[in-house]
């Protein structure tokens, strides 16, 4: 059933005045009342509801379409605040989220019996995070609970980094999104699971595995981060088994030599028979463009600058949606190099590609 979603923008303004803002109080009363709201968050914008009660995180499943046993992550506003969700927690939690938090990482922990098996995904864990966005904390402070979201995205397509991406997705059916502009990092939190004796990745994200391992002496990488799952691999992060973030275009990556990558693409546009987009970097974007010669069929889109690649995992998910936006048949992207952001970067390209790779060395 439809419903009306207000949208209220919220602009810069410091911690202290954010939590007297009317949306702030507005969206904190929605929460409190079982309600869903859409809020930035410093990653992609998260879909909220109070994490304690069983049927409002079951609205997010609805909202969104998920699968009931991909988990959501419980978003909090004080690292004390996580002893009243998770229990038997490692001295390595605390190090981490000294380090780490406020900020794009989330931690997977053992759960209390206060989090509902809906929010959890029917795991006996929680995935805890603290975010660093000020719009994030100031509601989270304001609803004096903590707040499961999940990516505000219908599942399946690209993550929100922006408000209008979340009402394309979710106007209707949820009570309200705050519309704090572009989000800054542009891809999910870095997952990682402290609940077995070797800490686990389980998604690659700002905080990149080198700064992980910084810390841990020891850090496992989720083979479902590398390739796709074979029958008898089974996933972590339950939400690493769906297929995610895809353009409902046929996308496969392609891997070479610069000089092999950029021939193979020109090719492609020389034999172009149908709608396609080109995902290059602003390196190659005029080189490319000039083959193409302004034929309409063939869009060619720069992720971003090759000497920059927070550019990239910045406009990632806003260039997948584009693609559906000009209903492009064909996508074929670059890939990058996987030290860094570029293993977040690669991670969500592959997911999108099916893990699809023409490899040219
Ligand atoms: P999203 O916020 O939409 O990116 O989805 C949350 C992600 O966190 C999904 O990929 C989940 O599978 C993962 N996640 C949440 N809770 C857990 C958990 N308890 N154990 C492992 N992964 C989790
Ligand atoms: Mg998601």
């Amino acid at each position: 059933m439809e419903k009306e979603t207000v949208v209220r923008k919220i602009d810069n303004k410091d911690i202290e005045e954010l939590c007297h803002d009317d949306s702030i109080k507005l969206a904190a009363d929605i929460i409190k009342s079982g309600g869903l709201v859409a809020f930035p968050t410093e990653t992609v914008y998260g879909l909220g509801a109070d994490a304690f009660l069983e049927e409002a995180a079951k609205k997010i499943y609805s909202a969104k379409g998920r699968p009931s046993d991909n988990p959501l992550i419980v978003h909090i506003a004080n690292v004390d605040d996580v002893e009243n969700i998770a229990k038997d927690i490692p001295d390595i939690f605390y190090t981490l989220a000294k380090k780490y938090w406020p900020g794009p990482m989330t931690i997977v922990l053992k759960k209390r019996d206060i989090i509902p098996y809906a929010t959890s995904g029917g795991l006996d864990t929680v995935a805890v995070r603290l975010p660093s966005n000020d719009i994030a904390r100031a509601l989270i402070e304001a609803a004096g609970v903590p707040i499961a979201a999940p990516s505000a995205n219908t599942s399946g397509r690209p993550s929100p980094t922006k408000a209008s991406h979340v009402s394309e997705d979710m106007d209707g059916k949820i009570d309200m999104i705050i519309d704090g502009g572009t989000v800054g990092i542009g891809v999910e939190s870095t997952i990682i699971d402290l609940t077995s004796d070797i800490p686990t990745l389980l998604r690659p994200g700002a905080v990149t595995l080198e700064m992980l391992r910084k810390i841990c002496e020891r850090v496992d990488v989720d083979p479902a981060i590398e390739h796709l799952l074979t029958g008898s691999e089974a996933p972590k992060a339950p939400g690493m088994k769906y297929k995610h973030y895809a353009p409902k275009a046929d996308m496969k990556l392609v891997r070479g030599d610069e000089s092999a990558v950029l021939r193979y693409m020109k090719d492609m546009i020389k034999d172009c028979d149908k709608p396609m987009a080109l995902l290059t970097v602003d390196e190659h974007k005029k080189d490319l463009e000039a083959e193409a010669k302004g034929n309409s069929d063939i869009n060619i889109l720069s992720l971003g600058s090759i000497k920059n690649p927070d550019s990239i995992a910045h406009n990632l998910f806003d260039i997948l949606r584009k693609c559906d936006e000009l209903g492009v048949e064909y996508i074929l992207s670059e890939v990058f190099d996987e030290s860094g952001i570029g293993k977040a970067i690669m991670n969500r390209l592959k997911k999108a590609a099916g893990f699809e790779i023409i490899d040219l060395r």
